[in-house]
């Protein structure tokens, strides 16, 4: 049985007093007693600010992304050691506005997974297809390929490091959400290739689904056998909806 984990993804939003109300308003409404694992991951800028108001929180944080590169001549990125000296446990790479907004590949996400990997966080690596890819029929080629150039990176014996987010693009910030039955087909080819790449530790990756999910419809999509929980966006930024999708989690 995996623990589920629900994490939000802020995006480019917020503000430092915008931020302290919504993590209090969490952190008040959650009990000592959380049935699934919680992160928010924040833009960069606030990371030590909700290092310190998670301190002695439930919920971890997060990161949005990362650099591919260790150390040195990077102007304005961020490595993964630093990510960490400021408490973040998880970091999202290869989220599909990085990779249709940047132009990262696959090869990049690749690297960016390793980086992560080497300094004792968690990556939530996205993969999902266009509404193109779906409708012309190469859902599975796409996501296949995308999670396929992590797991070709990574040491075998670390497939269980990773947590693996499902994103149709076509889902994300629409209101259009994938039906539980469309997203389990998917969650399921990539749990078959998670165990493929490793028996054992490919059935421990927590697979979560993101794209609209809402109070009203993540119940029944966290039912689903291969869905592990949720990468939340919009629904991350009001407490009431992000504690709402928690409960869901069972
Ligand atoms: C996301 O950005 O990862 C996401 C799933 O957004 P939303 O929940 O707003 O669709």
């Amino acid at each position: 049985m995996r623990r589920k984990l629900v994490a939000g993804n802020w995006k480019m939003n917020g503000s430092l007093a915008a931020n302290s109300a919504l993590l209090a308003s969490v952190n008040a409404a959650l009990g000592n007693d959380v049935a699934c694992d919680i992160a928010v991951c924040a833009p960069a800028p606030y990371l030590a600010q909700c290092q310190a108001l998670l301190a002695s929180s439930q919920v971890a944080l997060g990161a949005q992304d990362v650099s591919a590169h260790e150390t040195g001549a990077y102007t304005g990125e961020a490595s993964a050691a630093m990510l960490a000296e400021f408490g973040c446990r998880y970091v999202i790479v290869g989220h599909s506005e990085r990779r249709s907004y940047f132009a990262e590949d696959d090869a990049l996400v690749a690297q960016k997974t390793v980086r992560v990997l080497q300094s004792g966080l968690t990556p939530i690596v996205c993969v999902g297809e266009t509404l193109e890819q779906r409708e012309s029929g190469k859902t599975a080629s796409v996501v296949g390929a995308q999670l396929g150039a992590v797991l070709a990176a990574i040491d075998a014996a670390r497939v269980a490091d990773i947590v693996v987010a499902y994103e149709p693009v076509w889902a994300i910030g629409t209101g259009k959400t994938a039906t539980p039955a469309m997203a389990q087909e998917v969650h399921a080819q990539l749990r078959e290739q998670l165990t493929g790449c490793n028996a054992e530790q490919g059935a421990k990756v927590r697979i979560l689904y993101g794209g609209s999910m809402k109070p009203d419809n993540a119940a029944e999509l966290m039912a689903m056998p291969d869905i592990d929980g949720g990468l939340i966006g919009g629904a991350a930024l009001k407490a009431t909806d992000f504690l709402a999708i928690i409960a869901a989690a069972k």
